[in-house]
């Protein structure tokens, strides 16, 4: 059968762009449709926006501790629309860098909410399309708990698009968009709570890394709230919100902003006219390959919920854009040693295991661990610390794990990552000689284990 197009991708995000492009490179007739925004999550809600506003929020730093080289500076204002606006300017550039990238490709880009009519068939905008493969890559979406009072609060999706800065923010959550929130807006000004169901928040991250990072928001001032979780949020006459805690405690607040996961993008996709099957937790389930439990079907990126980050959508793209259309070249992706950064104020970095994971696999652990004061403070009033951190496996000398608390924490991390995929060992690290004098040569300095 003919088919009018060998691939269509729903989802112009990360992963979706990057299998067209890579498609129609090799040559296949490619067609993507996106209801929303190109570029997806990352460009127009999330990575990119995210990090504009961290490091607007830095300047709060930057301006207290300048004094302490000899600068002074008249009182410092901020201005939530123009960043905001600034930030608009260029997610509006990148979406057309997108739509570029598509076009000179030759994929064909269809902009509506595109719909499965049965394995091989995709309607949009009232018009239906024929493919040999269809790629679903439709991205997620905040969820947030059903509360009583749950549409007075916001998710990240809305918290970019604030018409102006909260006095008063309740964040709630405890994993990397609540982190970086919470430092956004500390930082901007906004008095900030951060609550969390559990005993320490970023549950999945090595203990030390946790442990350090409270420590750090507490000394900024950032209101650090555990065990704590919202019943209900009521409007008051004012305005404003009035949360009651499961504790019965109550919080007052002009925005709750709820960062408590995200859910698979599957509404009103007619999964129902297909026999793609999801797991247990509701995202799509593919097999090694991203295919579907329909055979013309395949799933990447957040959508199947297995790795939630833009350069794994990127990879799992590439790898069926290969495996489809340029099968010599295809490699599958190694979800070993992905490294991460949570941009929180002060940034997180980390590669490898954990030491809580590592002995939980049965390695026997030695700990490198450096906690300083970094050289840029010591003229400054400002009692930050860097954490620095290593898992070594005591029996084959290799590196297990590298974590960081500190500025520029997922920078130093990626050229990590690299030493880590090519199975360093701590004699690898002990023998390159540092960069000095950097944060970053701490990590080739740590002589003497913690721990055995
Ligand atoms: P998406 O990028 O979400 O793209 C899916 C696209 O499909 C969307 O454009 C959507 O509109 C479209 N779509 C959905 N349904 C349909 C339909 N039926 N028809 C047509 N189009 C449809 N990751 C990092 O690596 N680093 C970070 O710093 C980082 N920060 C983040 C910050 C926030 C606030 C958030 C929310 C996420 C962040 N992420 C980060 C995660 C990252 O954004 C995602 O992992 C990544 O975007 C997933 O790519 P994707 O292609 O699977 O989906
Ligand atoms: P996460 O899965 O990282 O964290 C969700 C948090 O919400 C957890 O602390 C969880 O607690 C808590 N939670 C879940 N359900 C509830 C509930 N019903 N009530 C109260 N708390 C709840 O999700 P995020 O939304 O922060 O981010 C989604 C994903 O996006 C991330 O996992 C990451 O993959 C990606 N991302 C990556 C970034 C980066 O690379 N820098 C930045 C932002 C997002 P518990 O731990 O107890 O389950």
């Amino acid at each position: 059968m003919a088919y009018d197009f060998d691939l269509y991708v729903i989802g112009a995000g990360s992963g979706g762009v990057r299998a067209a492009r890579f498609a129609a490179g090799f040559g296949a007739k490619v067609a993507v449709a996106e209801s929303r925004y190109l570029g997806g999550t990352c460009v127009n809600v999330g990575c990119v926006p995210k990090k504009l506003l961290v490091y607007g929020a830095h300047f709060a730093e930057d301006f207290e501790q300048a004094s302490g080289f000899g600068w002074s500076l008249g009182e410092a204002n901020f201005d939530w629309p123009t960043l905001i606006a600034n930030k608009d300017r260029e997610i509006n550039r990148l979406n057309g860098i997108y739509r570029n990238l598509l076009v000179n490709s030759g994929v064909t880009l269809h902009e509506g909410h595109a719909r499965l009519v049965d394995p091989h068939q995709v309607e949009i905008n009232g018009e239906r399309f024929t493919a040999r493969h269809i790629l679903i890559a439709t991205g997620g979406w905040p969820q947030i708990p059903d509360i009583p009072g749950r549409e007075h609060a916001i998710g990240s999706n809305e918290a970019f698009f604030l018409k102006e800065l909260p006095k008063r923010v309740l964040v709630v959550g405890g994993g990397y968009i609540a982190v970086e929130f919470a430092g956004i807006f500390h930082g901007l000004g906004a008095q900030t709570s951060l609550l969390y169901r559990g005993d320490l928040f970023l549950r999945g991250f090595d203990d030390s890394v946790r442990t350090h990072l409270k420590e750090e928001l507490t000394k900024r001032g950032l209101d650090l709230q555990f065990n704590a979780d919202i019943e209900r949020i009521e409007k008051q006459a004012d305005g404003s919100l009035k949360a009651t805690l499961k504790d019965g405690r109550v919080l007052e607040a002009d925005c709750v902003f709820y960062a408590t996961g995200r859910r698979p993008m599957l509404d009103n996709l007619g999964l129902e006219n297909t026999s793609v099957k999801l797991d247990e937790r509701g995202f799509v389930q593919v097999n090694d390959q991203y295919e579907t439990t329909e055979a013309s079907i395949l799933a990447i990126g957040d959508v199947i919920g297995r790795v939630q980050l833009t350069p794994v959508a990127l990879a799992e793209g590439m790898a069926v854009a290969r495996r489809l259309f340029k099968p010599e070249h295809y490699r599958p992706v190694d979800y070993a040693m992905i490294p991460t950064a949570v941009f929180s104020l002060p940034n997180i970095g980390t590669v490898g295991l954990t030491e809580e994971e590592a002995k939980k696999n049965g390695h026997r652990v030695q700990i490198f661990e450096s906690r300083f004061r970094p050289m840029k403070l010591t003229l400054t009033e400002c009692q930050e610390k860097t954490l620095m951190k290593l898992v070594v496996d005591a029996d084959t000398d290799k590196v297990l794990g590298c974590h960081m608390v500190g500025p520029d924490a997922g920078e130093i991390v990626q050229g990590l990552a690299i030493a880590l995929k090519a199975g360093a060992t701590k004699q690898h690290f002990d023998e390159t000689i540092g960069v000095h004098p950097t944060a970053a040569e701490e990590f080739v300095t740590m002589r003497t284990p913690v721990s055995d």
